[in-house]
């Protein structure tokens, strides 16, 4: 008997994708029901609708990682942070800060 996905696609005979064991990881298990909208005790979900969630996965991660890479140059840039990493483009924020340092504030 083929199994149904969680969020209601009828059985195509395509993979399912699992779920991790709720028993074993708990946390890791409800961050993916509440990620992709399963009521539980559903534990699988189409192929389809595992290749939306693993997309949505990486743009989230994505986001979180290039919005704390921004505010890193912003904290560079303001003098909050001093950058001595191998990064190209934190180095050329933490030696504009350094060259213009002496111009804040002077107005
Ligand atoms: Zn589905």
């Amino acid at each position: 008997m083929p199994r149904r996905c969680a969020l209601g696609c009828p059985p195509s005979g395509t993979r399912m994708h699992c779920f991790p064991d709720p028993e074993k990881y708990p946390d890791k298990f409800l961050t993916w029901a509440n990620l992709a909208g399963v009521k539980l005790p559903y534990f699988r979900i189409c192929q389809i609708h595992g290749e939306n969630l693993k997309k949505y996965f990486v743009s989230t991660a994505i986001n979180i990682l290039l919005h704390s890479w921004c505010r890193s140059i912003n904290r560079i840039l303001s003098g909050k942070i001093v950058y001595h990493g191998d990064d190209f483009t934190k180095n050329a924020a933490q030696r504009y800060y350094n060259k213009h340092r002496h111009y804040r504030n002077k107005k």
